[in-house]
C-alpha cells in the first residue's frame, strides 16, 4: 500500500470484515449509529466468536479500548490499528495469544468526518494525501461531546464503553503547534485527579515502560504533549488537563487508565503510523504482563471512590514550573514575507537538547461533595437519558411525597459570548445549597451514589464542576425569571413591606445606606427579590441532593 494513504470508510470496513470472517478470535460488531447514518464498528481481538460472550469476556478480563478517527484528519490510528489487528490475526502464534489483552478497536468513530474526505483541511500536516474532516455530520468536534452528548456517535460510544468496561483507553490523534524532534507525544491524565492506585500504575509503571521501550525497541523518543504556555518553548509547556468533555477525561471518570497519542503533524505519515502502532503495541505489551496488577488497581480505585466523601475539582496548573529535558529545533523570529510583523521560524537542521520549564503540577480550585443521593426531577428527560446511556442505575419515585433535601441555587456564572460546540458554555459557576422541603413527584429520579460510577454521577450533577450538565446548558431555562412587577403598582406594596417587615427594612437600609445613584427600579427590585412575591424557583436547578 502507498505509505501516504489512509483508507476510506468502506475500505476500512471491508478490511476488518475480511479479517473477522477468516479468524475465529476476531469479531467485528456494528455498535450503533453515527450522525451520518452509517454504523460505528468495533473490532474485538482475542474474544469468543459470539458477540454477547465477547463483550462479557471484555468486562471480566483485561481490556484495552482504542478510539480512532474522532478527528478523521488525524488518521494515524486508523492505519495503526489495522496493523495491530492484522499482526494479531496473521502473525501471532496461538500460545502467545493466551495473555494478549482483549483489544477493542473503534475502527473510526467520526464516520461523517471520515466520509467528508479531501486533501486540504489539515493545512499544516504532512500527509496522508487524502483524509477526513474534523467536524462530524452535525459539524461537532466529537472530542468535546462526551458529557453533553449532542451526537448519536456519543450514544454509541457510551454503549461501547459501558459494554466493555475497558481497563485501558487510548485515543489516537495528530498534533498541531510547535516544531520539535519527537514523532510521538502523549497526554496522560493529570495525576492530581486520579485515585492513588491508578496514579501509581500510570506514573510509576506505564509511563516509565513507554519511555523505556519506545526509544529502545522502536527508535522513537517520547515526550509529554507539547502544549506551549506562551509563544515559544522558552516559556515552557503545560500538561494538558483533559476534562470529561474529552474522551480520555470521560474514561478517567470510570477509573480507566487513559492516554491520548499525538503524533507530530510535520513528520511523514508512515512514521506517524508506525509510532502509533509502536505505542499501541507497547501498551498491549504492558497489559499482557500485568493483568493482575491492572485489575487490582482498578478495583482499589473503585474502593477509593467508595470511601471518599468529596472530589477535588476544577484543577489549574501551578504557576511554579518543574523542568524537562527537551529535544527541539532552534528557532528565530524573522522578517515576515507578507507583513511588517515578525514571524517564528524553526530550523530543523539545528536540533538542540535542553531543559525547558514544564508545568506539570495542578491544584484543585473547587471541591465536589459526594452526597448519598441526587434527585433529578422527571421533566429533565435529556439528563435522565444521558445518565442511563452511561450505565447509571437510577430509581423512580413511586408516589408523591415530601422530602428534606438541599437545592442547587445558582448565584453567579459567566457564559461564552459565541457558540462553542453548539452551546453557550457556562464557567466560573457559583452555587449555594439551601435546605428545603421538596415535593417529590411520581417519576422523579433518585440517583444513589452508592454505585461504582459515583465519580461520573458526582461530576456531571454537581453544578459548579467545569464540565457539569449545568455548565453544558442542560438547565438554562431555570436561569430566567418568569414574573416581574410594574413599578407603579408595586411601590405601594413595597412601602407596606418595609413598614411591616423589620428584617427586610434593615436589609434594605444596609443596601441603600448612602445618597448614591441607585435607581428607583433597583430599589424596588431589591425589595421585590426579598419579598414573598419573588419566585422561589428562579436560579434553582431541578437537581437536589441528600447528604
Ligand atoms: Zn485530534
Amino acid at each position: 500500500m502507498n505509505s501516504n494513504y489512509t483508507p476510506s470508510y468502506e475500505e476500512m470496513v471491508e478490511f476488518y470484515q475480511e479479517l473477522a470472517d477468516k479468524n475465529e478470535d476476531v469479531l467485528l460488531l456494528n455498535m450503533g449509529d453515527s450522525d451520518y447514518g452509517l454504523p460505528i464498528y468495533l473490532c474485538l481481538l482475542n474474544v469468543p466468536n459470539d458477540s454477547l460472550k465477547a463483550l462479557e469476556s471484555a468486562r471480566t478480563n483485561t481490556t484495552l479500548l482504542i478510539n480512532n478517527a474522532i478527528h478523521p484528519g488525524e488518521p494515524c490510528g486508523v492505519n495503526a490499528s489495522m496493523q495491530v489487528a492484522s499482526s494479531f490475526a496473521n502473525e501471532m502464534p496461538p500460545e502467545s495469544k493466551v495473555n494478549f489483552p482483549i483489544t477493542a478497536i473503534i475502527t473510526a468513530y467520526n464516520v461523517g468526518g471520515m466520509k467528508n474526505r479531501g486533501s486540504f483541511s489539515r493545512a499544516n500536516q504532512n500527509g496522508p494525501e487524502e483524509h477526513g474532516f474534523r467536524g462530524n455530520a452535525q459539524n461537532l468536534d466529537l472530542n468535546r461531546d462526551f458529557i453533553k452528548m449532542d451526537s448519536k456517535n456519543m450514544f454509541t460510544f457510551a454503549t461501547i464503553f459501558q459494554a466493555l468496561d475497558p481497563d485501558i483507553f487510548v485515543d489516537t490523534h495528530t498534533s498541531n503547534g510547535a516544531d520539535y524532534q519527537y514523532t510521538m507525544t502523549y497526554i496522560a491524565p493529570i495525576k492530581e485527579k486520579l485515585a492513588p492506585s491508578i496514579k501509581s500504575i500510570i506514573y510509576d509503571d506505564l509511563i516509565p515502560h513507554l519511555h523505556e521501550n519506545m526509544p529502545k525497541k522502536w527508535n522513537y523518543d517520547l515526550v509529554t504533549y507539547v502544549n506551549l504556555r506562551g509563544q515559544t518553548l522558552d516559556d515552557g509547556i503545560v500538561d494538558y488537563n483533559a476534562t470529561p468533555r474529552y474522551s480520555m477525561g470521560y474514561a478517567d471518570l470510570f477509573n480507566c487508565i487513559s492516554f491520548t497519542t499525538e503524533t507530530h503533524m510535520l513528520k511523514p505519515f508512515d512514521e506517524r503510523v508506525r509510532s502509533t502502532y509502536a505505542f499501541l503495541l507497547e501498551v498491549i505489551g504492558y497489559a499482557m504482563n500485568h493483568q493482575d496488577k491492572i485489575e487490582k488497581a482498578r478495583a482499589e480505585a473503585f474502593k477509593f471512590d467508595q470511601n471518599s466523601t468529596s472530589y477535588p475539582s476544577n484543577f489549574q496548573a501551578d504557576t511554579v514550573p518543574d523542568s524537562i529535558l527537551f529535544k527541539g529545533y532552534e528557532w528565530k523570529f524573522i522578517e515576515s514575507m507578507l507583513t511588517d510583523e515578525k514571524r517564528l521560524k524553526y530550523y530543523q537542521d539545528k536540533p538542540f537538547e535542553k531543559y525547558i520549564p514544564h508545568y506539570k503540577n495542578f491544584h484543585p480550585t473547587d471541591t465536589l461533595t459526594i452526597p448519598s443521593y441526587f434527585i433529578v426531577q422527571r421533566q429533565e428527560v435529556d439528563v435522565i437519558e444521558c445518565l442511563k446511556a452511561n450505565g447509571i442505575d437510577i430509581e423512580l419515585v413511586k408516589k408523591d411525597s415530601l422530602l428534606k433535601v438541599k437545592n442547587n441555587k445558582i448565584l453567579d456564572y459567566s457564559t461564552t459570548s459565541k457558540p462553542y460546540e453548539g452551546h453557550y458554555l457556562h464557567s466560573n459557576i457559583k452555587v449555594v445549597h439551601e435546605e428545603t422541603e421538596l415535593k417529590l413527584k411520581k417519576g422523579d429520579v433518585l440517583v444513589s451514589t452508592n454505585q461504582l460510577k459515583r465519580n461520573f454521577i458526582t461530576h456531571v450533577l454537581s453544578a459548579n464542576f467545569r464540565d457539569s450538565y449545568f455548565a453544558w446548558n442542560f438547565f438554562d431555562s431555570y436561569l430566567q425569571q418568569k414574573e416581574y412587577f410594574s413599578p407603579y403598582v408595586f411601590e405601594e406594596i413595597a412601602v407596606d413591606l418595609l413598614k411591616n417587615d423589620d428584617a427586610l427594612r434593615k436589609k434594605y437600609q444596609a443596601e441603600f445606606d448612602t445618597e448614591d445613584d441607585t435607581s428607583r427600579w433597583e430599589q424596588l427590585y431589591f425589595i421585590y427579590k426579598n419579598s414573598p412575591y419573588y419566585e422561589p424557583t428562579h436560579n434553582v436547578l431541578p437537581i437536589y441532593f441528600v447528604d
